[in-house]
Parts: C-alpha cells; structure tokens; sequence
C-alpha cells in the first residue's frame, strides 16, 4: 500500500527543492501516491486564492504533507498562507533539529552542534491582530495563552525525555514582557516539574542569542514562543552550513506538515542551484513519522555521505553543483 502524501510544492525555489525530495523520498524504495495542492502564487493564479480548500481537503485526506515554501509580501499585501496553515490546522509544535552535517566546511565546523528548537507555532505576534489606534500609531497584539505555552513545553519535555535528552533551555524576555512572556515562563516552570531528571533553565533571548554564538556546542533543546523561535531557527542554520541545510515540521495532533525553515529564495528561484537538502532531512522526519524507520536512516546516511565526500555540493555550502547533480549523487547512495 502507497502512502497517502500531500504534497506543497509552493513558491520560488519550492517546486525544485521539491521535485528533488520526491525523487529521493522515491528512491528509498518507499511507496507514495503523491496528492499534489497548490498553494501560493500558483494557487491564486489558477483559483484566485493563495491558500484554497483543497489544500485543508487534502491534508483532512491524508493527514501528512511535504512542503515548499511560501512567499508572503512584505509590509503589505496578503498575510501569510504558512501562518494561517499551521494555525488552522492547529500545528503547534515547529520542531527544527540542527546539527552539523559530516565534512561541510562552516565557521564552527569544529563544534558538535546538536540541538533541537521546539517553536510554539500558533500565537504570539503571529496572531496577526494589528490596527492603526489613531494614524501614524499601529498595534500589533502580542497574543500568549497558557493551553499553546504548556503544549509546547510539553512537547519539548516529553521529545527529551524519549530521545534522552538532558537539558532544556527556555527563551524568553520576561524582563520586559512580564505578562506575556512571564506566562510562557510559568508554563515551562510547570512543565520542567514533571520531568526532574531533565536540567531546566531559562535565557533572555538577547543572551541566548549571544550564546549560540560563542558556544552553541552545550545547547540541547531550546523551547521558544514563535517570533523567537523562528529568529533563533535561523541563526541556528547559519551555524550549521545556512538556510539550506536545516529541516522542520510542524506538527500537530492530527496532522504533520514537513518543511524546511528557509523560505521561497526569490535570489535564486528558477536557477537550478537551490540546495535541496533542508527538504530532504525534512522528508526524512516524514518518513521517521510515518514509521519507515529504514527509509528515514537510509536517507539520512544517503544525504551524509555525499557530504562527507563533498564532491556534489551546492554553492551555498562551497560546492559547484546544481539541485540536479546533488539530488543524483543522493540517489546514487540510496
Ligand atoms: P529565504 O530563506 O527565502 O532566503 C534567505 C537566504 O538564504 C537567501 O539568500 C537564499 O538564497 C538563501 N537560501 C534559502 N534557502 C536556500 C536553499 N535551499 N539553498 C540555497 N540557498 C538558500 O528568506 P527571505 O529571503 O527572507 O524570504 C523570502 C520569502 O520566503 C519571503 O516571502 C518570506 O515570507 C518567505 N518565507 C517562507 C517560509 C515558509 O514558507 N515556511 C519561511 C521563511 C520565509
């Protein structure tokens, strides 16, 4: 029996770094019957709507789906497909494992970088309310619930305690945001009680951002609220090789999508250079999730070993290859 897949290829580098997954997904000899949606700017072309039904119809289908990323204007235009997605959906948990990848040449590529960001997905500045009180005087509301903070901490305690993990970290800035970012705190506080063999501490995020700078090498498992968490996600891949390297997945109660953390790449979309390996390390947590323990390994050992040798690599990460010859040279180890 063929998996039931719904498959986002979406905007920019998405339909290449995509079509690349696919391939390798398929080369792990694992049966997928594909259900490709649109959403973006292929969406609105052909439906007049960036994130149509079909695109909920089919994850209410299938309950899995492999994602592209999607543009979202900037300071104006529609409001974000991945937001409204993940919310509607109710995708709290974005999980981002970053780790060093065997051979790639980075400025910390001497340090064992390993950790794990568990990203609140479905609030905070996010929420998306914002008004102009009188003009040239905007609020945007800064939404932060005890049911989202306790089932991300949970999340984040729980992964630790099955992977075993020893230490969590929660990021905040409770000294200025007392109420909000306060109640996040108390949430992980309550939380962290359950699970006494797990070290427990806190940072403000300035701090913590210092941090993982200068030792990212003794961080294990960050939980955050989501604009934190989606900064830090980021500085965390430019430790370990950029934005083409790390994975995701937002996952929820009853479904998962799977992402990578960078976006549509609009400086490279349509060149053939993207590197397709955020996606593919996503589509690996893809097949770990649906149970395909061997196809999940054999792709990651794939993905390693073509950068242990380093011949294929991608130009963001020193390499002259394009998505094709990286995507073959994976197949090739597969
Ligand atoms: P970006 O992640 O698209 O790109 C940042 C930089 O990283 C660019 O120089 C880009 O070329 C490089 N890069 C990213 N992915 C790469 C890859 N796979 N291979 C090689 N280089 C890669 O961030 P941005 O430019 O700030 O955002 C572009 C658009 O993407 C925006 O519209 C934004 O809203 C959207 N976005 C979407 C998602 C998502 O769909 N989940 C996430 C982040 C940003």
């Amino acid at each position: 029996m063929a998996y039931k897949i719904t498959l986002i290829p979406g905007d920019g580098i998405g339909p290449e770094v995509a079509l690349a997954t696919v391939r390798a997904v398929e080369a792990t000899g694992v049966a997928v019957a594909w259900e490709r949606v649109d959403a973006g700017i292929a969406a609105e072309k052909a439906t007049g709507s960036y994130l149509p039904e079909a695109v909920y119809e089919s994850l209410a289908r299938t309950h899995v789906g492999l994602k592209g990323p999607v543009g979202t204007p900037v300071g104006k235009g529609h409001s974000s497909v991945n937001v409204a997605l993940r919310k509607r959906l109710d995708l709290f948990v974005n999980f981002r494992p970053v780790r060093m990848l065997p051979g790639l040449k980075t400025r910390f590529a001497d340090l064992p970088i390993d950790l794990v960001i568990f990203r609140e997905n479905t609030e905070d500045l996010y929420s998306g309310i914002e008004h102009e009180v009188v003009t040239d005087v905007v609020e945007s509301l800064k939404v932060i619930t005890k049911t989202a903070s306790m089932r991300i901490a949970k999340a984040a305690f729980e992964y630790s305690a099955k992977e075993g993990r020893k230490k969590v970290v929660a990021i905040h800035k409770a000294n200025i945001m007392k109420m909000s970012d306060g109640l996040f705190l108390r949430c992980c506080r309550e939380v962290a009680e359950g699970f006494p063999n797990i070290a427990y501490s806190e940072l403000i995020v300035d701090n913590a951002c210092m941090q993982l700078v200068m030792r990212p090498e003794i961080f294990d498992v960050l939980v955050l609220p989501n604009l934190y968490g989606d900064i830090v996600s980021d500085l965390c891949a430019g430790l370990v090789g950029g934005l083409g390297i790390v994975p995701g997945a937002n996952l929820g109660d009853n479904c998962a999508v799977f992402e990578a953390v960078h976006g549509s790449a609009p400086d490279i979309a349509g060149k053939g250079i993207a590197n397709p390996t955020a996606l593919m390390q996503s589509a690996r947590l893809m097949l770990a999730h649906l149970g395909e323990r061997d196809a999940a390994i054999g792709l990651q050992k794939a993905i390693e070993a073509v950068y242990s040798e380093g011949k294929h690599l991608t130009h963001d990460t020193g390499g002259s290859a394009g998505t094709e010859e990286f995507t073959e040279a994976v197949i090739e180890k597969l």
